[in-house]
């Protein structure tokens, strides 16, 4: 897989450049507050970098980096519901990329959730899944688990309305709202999500208390101590605002499940694209040429060396397996 099939440049870039002008429009100069780190609630956050009226501080001691001070939550509710950038992004780019997402993405990740349930011996039975976006995960979930038991939680209007049209049951509100849900489910997915919500810590537990005792909950994020994500640091994209305002550690993310009632099964990093991100991004770092011209000589040996990555926990993309405590 390339990173151009499920990010287009050209789409991609104008996507950044209308969240560039929604980060001044929707948040310059609005008030922020402080904030602690969520995984370890310590106020021990380092200033790191500022971009896009946005600024990242890091946790001293678990080293996940957070927007902070953060912009208040009125602010991103705003943001989500009348932005420019959210809405080409649900409706134009997101439409563009969504077979390709399909065949290279979620494809691929139930044949990885089908091994791990077989592992620990877990039945396929129901699923919730959280942000489920136009519902094609749990659309492909129905048909290779053979199981209609399935709920999808998606608070935005244009894509709960492509969850009904494949017949799949949505819930139109975001989680926090959520008092009950009719059945615990056995299975509780989450892809792409954590690292954009305003309080993770309060986002964890809301999804605790969808869980029956042993349910399963899958959680995908990216991780800043990932290849391209502490490689690339303030000049990633995916280090992009207003979107990605959380960017944990491994042992922050740890630390985060363990305090929201969890037990951590399993990490890792099963990512494919930093090696390419890296070796298309490189021009942008102010580095030595001895450096750089080490990191082309790794990058040449491109598939090796992300294999290496995945083998060791050091890709940006995780995964993290967790149950109820
Ligand atoms: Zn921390």
């Amino acid at each position: 897989m390339k990173e151009n099939s499920i990010r287009p440049h050209k789409d991609n870039a104008l996507f950044l450049k209308k969240c560039i002008d929604d980060c001044r429009h929707f948040f310059k100069h609005k008030k922020t507050t402080s904030i602690n780190c969520f995984s370890c609630n310590k106020n021990s956050l380092d200033n790191r970098f500022s971009k896009h009226f946005f600024n990242y501080r890091q946790c001293k001691i678990c080293n996940s980096l957070f927007h902070a001070p953060r912009y208040t939550k009125k602010s991103f509710i705003n943001y989500y519901q009348n932005s420019n950038s959210w809405n080409y992004w649900a409706s134009i780019y997101f439409p563009k990329i969504e077979k390709n997402r399909i065949k290279y993405l979620i494809k691929p990740k139930l044949k990885r959730i089908q091994n791990f349930l077989k592992q620990k011996k877990i039945r396929s039975k129901s699923i919730i899944d959280i942000g489920a976006g136009a519902g094609n995960f749990l659309d492909e979930w129905r048909r290779y688990f053979k199981t209609n038991k399935i709920c999808a939680i998606e608070p935005s209007h244009i894509l709960a309305q492509k969850c009904l049209i494949k017949n799949i049951p949505v819930i139109k509100i975001p989680l926090e709202k959520i008092t009950k849900v009719s059945t615990r489910p056995n299975i509780i997915t989450c892809f792409e999500v954590i690292e954009h919500v305003f309080d993770p810590k309060a986002f964890l537990q809301k999804i605790r208390s969808l869980c029956k005792k042993d349910t399963l909950l899958l959680i995908t994020t990216l991780t800043i101590n990932g290849f391209d994500l502490s490689f690339l640091f303030s000049k990633s994209d995916s280090i992009f605002p207003p979107h990605h305002i959380n960017l944990f550690s491994i042992a922050g993310l740890e630390k985060l499940f363990n305090r929201c009632g969890f037990e951590v099964l399993k990490i890792e990093t099963p990512g494919k694209l930093d090696t390419e991100i890296v070796e298309k991004n490189i021009q942008k770092l102010m580095v030595t040429t001895n450096i750089k011209s080490f990191i082309l000589q790794l990058l040449n040996k491109k598939t090796k060396w992300q294999r290496f990555l995945v083998q060791n926990k050091l890709s940006s993309h995780v995964w993290i397996y967790a149950k109820r405590k």
